[in-house]
Formats: C-alpha cells, sequence, structure tokens
C-alpha cells in the first residue's frame, strides 16, 4: 500500500523516460553514480548534497525522470506535495517538514522529491502570508542541515519558477536549476518509442514519421502517452467489434496501426498553450 510521502524504490526506469538526454547525464552524475559509488566521490573529496529544481511546463517529465533516477540508484523515492503539505497540515506543517526530513534520513539511499514546490517557496512577503512564510523558513533550514543528511536528495519541480523566492534557488537548497523543456521532434520520438515499448505496434508504423507530424507539434510527454493510449484503445475496440459482430469490413489484427493513430490524431491535442 503506498502512501502520500511513503518511501519505496519506484519501478520506473530509464527506459520509460524519452528525451531528458542532458538531464540524465546530469543526475547520473550528481546523484546515482553518487549514491552507488560512495567511498569514490570522497576520496576525491567531492560533497555532492547540492539540490535540484527542474522546471518548465507540466507534464514533460520532471516527476517522470526524478523516479526513474530513485529507480536506477536503488534509492528510495519520497513523494511530497507543495500544496497538499501547505493544506493538509494546517499549523502543523513546520513540524511536518521536519518530520519528511527525518523520514528521509531514516531511509537512505533516499530522493527527496517536492513537486509544486512553488506552493511552499513563494517570495517572502507575496502570496502566501506568514504561513508560508514560516513553511519555507523551515524548509531552508533543513535544506542547509546538508551535513546532517547524506545520502538524502533532494529535487523540486515546478510550473512557476518565477514566484519562487530567490533565497530558495541558492547553492545547496534548491541550487541546480535545470529546464525541462516541451519535447522537439528527435525527442517526440524517444517519447513514443518508450511508451510503446510494451505494446503491439504494427511494424509499418513509422514512429519517427508521427513524431514528425504537424499535429505533433506542441505535444508535451503527458500528451504523447495519451495519444499512444488512444491508439491502442482505437485497435482494441476494432478488435472487439469484430470479435463480437464479425464485421468483415474491419480486420482481426490485434496490432495498433497507423489507422488507430490517425484516429488518435483527431482526439488528441496539446495539453499546453504555447
Ligand atoms: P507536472 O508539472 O504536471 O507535474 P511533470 O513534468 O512532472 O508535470 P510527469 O508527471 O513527469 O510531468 O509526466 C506525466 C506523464 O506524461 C508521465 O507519467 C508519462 O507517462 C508522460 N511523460 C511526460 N514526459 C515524458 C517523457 N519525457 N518521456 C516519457 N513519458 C513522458
Amino acid at each position: 500500500l503506498r502512501r502520500e510521502g511513503f518511501s519505496s524504490v519506484p519501478d520506473i526506469t530509464w527506459d520509460d523516460v524519452g528525451g531528458l538526454d542532458s538531464l540524465r547525464k546530469e543526475f547520473d552524475r550528481y546523484i546515482i553514480r553518487c549514491i552507488k559509488h560512495p567511498e569514490d566521490y570522497e576520496v576525491f573529496g567531492l560533497d555532492m548534497q547540492a539540490g535540484f529544481l527542474l522546471f518548465g511546463p507540466p507534464g514533460c517529465g520532471k516527476t517522470l525522470i526524478a523516479k526513474a533516477v530513485a529507480h536506477e540508484a536503488g534509492a528510495n523515492f519520497i513523494h511530497i506535495k507543495g500544496p497538499e503539505l501547505l493544506n493538509k497540515y494546517v499549523g502543523e506543517s513546520e513540524s511536518e517538514v521536519r518530520k519528511i526530513f527525518i523520514r528521509a534520513q531514516t531511509n537512505t539511499p533516499c530522493i527527496l522529491f517536492f513537486d509544486e514546490v512553488d506552493a511552499l517557496t513563494t517570495k517572502r512577503g507575496k502570496e502566501g502570508g506568514w504561513v508560508v512564510e514560516r513553511l519555507l523558513n523551515q524548509l531552508l533550514i533543513e535544506l542547509d542541515g546538508a551535513g546532517q543528511r547524506k545520502g538524502v536528495y533532494v529535487i523540486g519541480a515546478t510550473n512557476r519558477i518565477d514566484v519562487i523566492d530567490e533565497a530558495a534557488l541558492r547553492p545547496g537548497r534548491f541550487g541546480k536549476k535545470q529546464y525541462v523543456p516541451l519535447p522537439g521532434a528527435d525527442e517526440r520520438f524517444s517519447i513514443l518509442r518508450a511508451h510503446t515499448r510494451n505494446k503491439p505496434i504494427s511494424s509499418s508504423v513509422d514512429l519517427g514519421a508521427l513524431a514528425r507530424r504537424e499535429e505533433c507539434n506542441n505535444l508535451t510527454g503527458a500528451d504523447l502517452a495519451s495519444l499512444v493510449n488512444e491508439a491502442a484503445m482505437a485497435a482494441l475496440e476494432e478488435r472487439l467489434d469484430f470479435m463480437e459482430n464479425g464485421d468483415s469490413s474491419m480486420s482481426s489484427s490485434s496490432l495498433i496501426e497507423l489507422s488507430h493513430f490517425e484516429r488518435a490524431l483527431a482526439k488528441v491535442h496539446p495539453s499546453v498553450s504555447i
């Protein structure tokens, strides 16, 4: 059973993530290899406790890559949702922040992922008022306690880096800022490959050509995931219709064909406005 904030090693792997190659390299250097070879990093006197901040449009893989990092490192993953932390524990959010870091420390190696971290780090004196201000102060204290939290790696994610207090973006806190962009054509291809990996795709479907279609411009990773699902659904329905009704105008193929992607393309539209 998975609870909010509960730690476990996720089952998302590198193969599930399309594109984001340079980000993979950064995570590999700063987190994964560091967890796998801690003594070697120590030999070279490298302190790798700086936190990452992933920012960019929704649905482009911030949560996904953070989970994959944990999986590849064999680390526990604690998923904290900013707005929930803020609202669920009214008056107790600060002690909850303390508890989260203690939980991370007792579950090392651990990736501590703060989703929608802008909710917790809004510029002081702005939108949030004193509740957010106290929460932010507590969070900064915990982030600064780097020395005591060996094996805890903090990753934040946000769609709104502009509202985040500068103090939270300093080195050692969420200092390593990484933009997670909308995928380009090559990345769309790689995302489509990731999502069709375990699906019966007809060999006549050219995913590279599909990724370059005009309809795919500006689709996010999440949109591409639903494109593949819609195509799979279209193929399944066709097959079931055939089996139930023996409709001879349809094929009985159990593969996902280009025609199914065509139907999916008519349904799926960019979720992010440019
Ligand atoms: P949000 O800001 O909404 O939290 P996010 O950037 O964290 O967005 P994810 O939750 O990682 O987005 O992505 C949602 C889903 O979209 C993923 O579970 C996955 O199915 C698909 N997806 C997004 N980006 C990618 C990608 N680069 N490769 C493969 N799948 C992706």
